[in-house]
């Protein structure tokens, strides 16, 4: 079952066993730019979960024995063959889910060849041996032991970059993967099974089962054989998977929604702080981390709106395959309708539409303007749900007692930003907000090497670094007795 799409030829089938293996029954995926079907995907069920589990088992013991060191090798020609197609994977991921062709070609693909990389190469430093003061006559030696079979479940908004943000580590340590991407945006996944072909891994490592989350995604997260769930997408799913996870005290690590703050103090450096506010637009809103909710100080909130609304009415709304397009479209009607019911909502409620809340008039199909709210009434939906669309909300705040308290005020806890020149007060802000990640004049500055996860209903754990070791590993604790060996 091949089709192509942006001219790329993709096999729509399972990947399991390093065979490609169809379903009885398919489901279609579509294109965000012009919302046409790019073809037929093959809808997992009970059934193919079953076998792609049953694969990874079987590989996982030579997997798991070949060490870090053994691994390495393998892991690294994978992330050789990705870097070597990331303008494949770029066209394609475009197509699907409409982002930005430039940064994808120029950035986030390559982000996913450096994810594998990264920790194959962490993976030989893990496991370490001490002594500790509570046991002088022992050595502690802490080995990082692979887990099993993982199940990895990502979202359609980064498809590509956020399933080798998992895949990296899992297999890194020697766990065996069974991946199972989002029904929107299917392709860049099968194009990692050709990948990994191209890179020689054994038969069952790395398996991709397609399919509906409730269908295909739910019996993955509930096989008994499954070790680590690593999961990214909303909250209610999460829900579903914790319930399920439950069942098999299978642990989870939850990567999920936000409505994060994003503020500007008076002494900011101004032109720093609105082209960071004006990236919150970035990818049409579809960013788990987009600081939606600008909170300004007072004394500059009247400049800040006027500008902003300057500068936003002069961002590129366009195909995202064209170089200067700043911003795409939604990635389906379902999402757009979703997104466009916020809007309503929120003009319902009272609050003051500054400019956009329709689909541009000019481009029509899915691409829906940048928004701005201000005069928000107390306790509006629109202040705390998660819109995962080019929305923002504006609010004034005249004392830190004041911000904190309008920052912290949502169910979500992912990131921040704050935009201020005094490092005192960029200390004594950050420690009081709640969020994973706090960026201080500066967004989505990602370092593999630190953790990253969410507070509250934004997750639960975290991933990156030695957090991601911690996650898909069984930490175990050998202590030796000193001078019992001869
Ligand atoms: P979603 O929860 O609808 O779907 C995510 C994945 O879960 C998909 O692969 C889907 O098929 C699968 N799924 C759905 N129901 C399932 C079930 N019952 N059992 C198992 N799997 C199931 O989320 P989405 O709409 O694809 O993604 C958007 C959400 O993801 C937003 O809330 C966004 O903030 C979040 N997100 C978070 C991060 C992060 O790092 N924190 C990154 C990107 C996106």
């Amino acid at each position: 079952m091949k089709i192509i799409v942006a001219g790329r030829e993709i096999d729509t089938q399972h990947f399991i066993n390093n065979q490609r293996i169809g379903s009885a029954t398919t489901f279609a995926a579509h294109s965000a730019i012009t919302e046409e079907k790019l073809g037929d995907i093959a809808r997992g069920t009970q059934t193919e979960v079953d076998l792609a589990v049953a694969a990874a088992t079987a590989a996982f013991p030579a997997w798991a024995a070949l060490g870090a060191k053994g691994r390495l090798p393998y892991l690294e020609r994978l992330a050789h063959v990705i870097e070597s197609r990331v303008e494949d994977l770029a066209a394609v991921e475009t197509m699907n889910n409409g982002s930005l062709l430039e940064a994808s070609r120029l950035r986030v693909m390559k982000r996913g060849a450096h994810n594998i990389h990264f920790f194959a190469q962490m993976a030989l430093e893990m496991g370490s041996s001490w002594d500790t003061e509570a046991a002088k006559n022992a050595v502690n030696n802490v080995r990082y032991d692979p887990a099993g079979v993982t199940a990895l479940i990502t979202p359609w908004n980064a498809p590509f970059m956020l399933a080798t943000w998992k895949v990296g580590p899992a297999l890194a340590a020697g766990n065996t993967v069974v991946l199972k991407p989002a029904e929107w945006t299917p392709f860049t996944a099968s194009l990692l099974a050709d990948m990994v072909l191209d890179a020689g891994l054994p038969a069952g490592v790395f398996n991709v089962v397609q399919g509906i989350g409730a269908e295909a995604g739910a019996a993955l997260v509930a096989h008994p054989d499954v070790k680590r769930i690593s999961f990214t997408g909303s909250v209610p799913t999460a829900k579903k998977i914790a319930l399920s996870a439950a069942q098999n005290l299978t642990p989870v690590s939850f990567e999920l929604g936000g409505k994060s703050p994003f503020i500007v103090c008076a002494d900011a450096d101004f032109e720093l702080a609105l082209v960071n506010a004006l990236d919150q637009y970035d990818n049409c809103g579809q960013v788990c981390l987009s600081g939606t909710r600008l909170l300004i100080e007072e004394s500059i909130y009247d400049r800040f709106l006027s500008e902003f609304k300057t500068r936003a009415a002069k961002l590129k709304q366009g195909d995202p395959r064209e170089a200067d397009t700043i911003v795409g479209p939604l990635v389906t009607r379902t999402h757009l309708e979703r997104v466009h019911g916020f809007v309503q909502r929120a003009v319902s409620a009272g609050a003051k539409l500054e400019f956009g809340g329709q689909v541009s008039p000019q481009l029509g199909g899915l691409y829906y303007q940048p928004t701005l709210f201000t005069n928000l009434p107390d306790g509006a939906e629109i202040l705390s749900s998660e819109v995962f669309g080019p929305v923002l909300t504006m609010q004034k705040f005249s004392s830190e007692q004041e911000l904190i308290s309008l920052a912290n005020n949502t169910e979500y806890g992912l990131a921040a930003m704050l935009f201020t020149k005094d490092a005192i007060k960029a200390e004594r802000i950050s420690s009081q907000l709640v969020a994973g990640t706090v960026w201080t004049n500066c967004f989505y500055v990602r370092d593999l090497s630190a953790p990253f996860g969410g507070s509250r209903a934004s997750g639960i754990g975290r991933e990156g670094g030695h957090w991601s070791f911690d996650f898909y590993c069984d930490i175990k604790n050998t202590v030796q007795r000193k001078g019992t060996f001869s």
